[in-house]
């Protein structure tokens, strides 16, 4: 696994790495902890509930797969688990908003879809 992903979304749940010294959730995947440098680090689950933090829209396709995508809403989300990751994001929603993650296929992947807190698609 290169990156933090939906684990079981139908528990409404996402994997991100956690830190065993020191308890800091990390997204991506790195090699060591950001905050302490340990190298224990193991995946775990944590709730897909969050507010967004920031969003963008992508006007020009990273790959001639997600051209039918375009333009589409890409948004980062404070997890309540304790991270922040990335994700698509539903059409119309803002900063501060409260969501949950989802999960979608498009561009003939599967990606992680943020819907508002009351939705379920
Ligand atoms: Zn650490």
């Amino acid at each position: 696994m290169t990156t933090a992903g939906p684990a079981d979304l139908t528990q409404n749940a996402v994997c991100v790495l956690a830190c065993r010294d020191c308890g800091t959730r990390q997204t991506l995947d790195p090699v060591f902890c950001r905050n302490c440098g340990s190298t224990a680090l193991a995946w775990v689950k944590i709730g897909g509930n969050g507010r967004i933090y920031a969003t963008t829209t992508i006007h020009r396709a990273p790959t001639p797969a997600f051209r039918p995508l375009v333009p589409y809403t890409l948004a980062l989300v404070d997890l309540e688990g304790g991270a922040r990751i990335m994700g698509h994001c539903a059409p119309g929603l803002a900063i501060g908003n409260a969501v949950h993650a989802t999960i979608c296929d498009a561009a003939g992947v599967t990606l992680m879809r943020f819907v508002s807190a009351g939705e379920t698609r």
